[in-house]
């Protein structure tokens, strides 16, 4: 638990400092056009191009928080400053000394299962994507889970792999650190103990890779979702992190605060949803 205690320390301190001055601005001509290539550009993970579908509505907008960039594309709500004001807390944990640049398409497709019997795939579970070390090129097309997105991207983007091991090794453990980083940020949130927090993200994931496992036959590094699945959990236990028993009827055994989502049950967003976390807030 002591590494959990350490990255809840660094959030901790960082929600201590002065919040990142955030101001809201119109895009240049110049802007627009690298909005544009990034909605077009192909790519494996959004191969079903949500963002072009996003881009198409033309709606852009822009929001700069310290000496960060996040351009918008979509219909962008206060609740998505209010995620955004999130990653700030996340900048600050983290420190970096480059300018962060993120293309955010506000899709609102979800994560789900897909039907029995077909390969779990990107369209399924992935939501961004960036270059090695390049903080300047982070993508994020869905509005679900950004945040946990957003760390995750922000680890490769910072250069943080052992780029040694095989591709599926890297990111299991890029996304095991991403979601003790989420579940962290959440803690502080929602007031809970770091405790209590990672016990909700890890029966989330430990209920999802079960399914994975005993019905989508995710077993080992070469199925693609075992990355950011089932080998995030083999991550943490080596690290001797707790992995909680896998969440059992979650939908409707928490005091829901909010709307449960449509996709009840089904959902493979690998961040626990913010309100499982709210509902066990005091
Ligand atoms: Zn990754």
């Amino acid at each position: 638990m002591e590494r959990i205690h350490e990255v809840y320390n660094l959030i901790d301190h960082a929600y201590k400092l002065k919040p990142l001055k955030s101001f809201n601005f119109t895009l240049s001509d110049n802007e627009k056009s690298m909005v544009k290539s990034h909605a077009e550009e192909p790519s494996n993970f959004d191969g079903d191009n949500f963002r072009q579908d996003m881009y198409a509505k033309g709606q852009l907008s822009g929001v700069a928080i310290g000496m960060h960039i996040i351009y918008i594309i979509g219909h962008f709500t206060k609740k998505d400053m209010e995620a955004i004001k999130l990653w700030g807390h996340i900048l600050q944990a983290l420190q970096p000394l480059k300018q962060y640049i993120v293309y955010w398409f506000l899709s609102d497709e979800k994560r789900i299962f897909p039907s029995k019997g077909q390969k779990v795939g990107p369209t399924n579970v992935n939501g961004g994507y960036c270059q090695a070390c390049r903080p300047e090129t982070i993508v994020i097309y869905r509005r679900e889970d950004a945040t946990r997105v957003f760390i995750h991207e922000m680890m490769h983007a910072a250069c943080l792999d052992d780029h040694s091991r095989p591709l599926p090794a890297v990111e299991a453990e890029t996304e095991a650190w991403a979601e003790v980083f989420y579940a962290m940020l959440m803690a502080k949130e929602h007031g809970l103990s770091p405790a209590a927090a990672w016990n909700i993200q890890s029966a989330w994931s430990a209920g999802q890779n079960k399914k994975l496992r005993e019905e989508y036959g995710v077993n080992g590094p070469a199925d693609y979702a075992w990355r950011y699945t089932v080998g995030k959990e083999l991550v943490w236990r080596r690290w001797n992190l707790p992995v909680a028993p896998p969440l059992r009827g979650v939908w409707s055994s928490v005091q829901l605060k909010t709307e449960p989502p449509k996709h009840k049950g089904n959902s493979l967003s690998l961040g626990a949803p913010p309100f499982l976390f709210a509902a066990h807030s005091g």
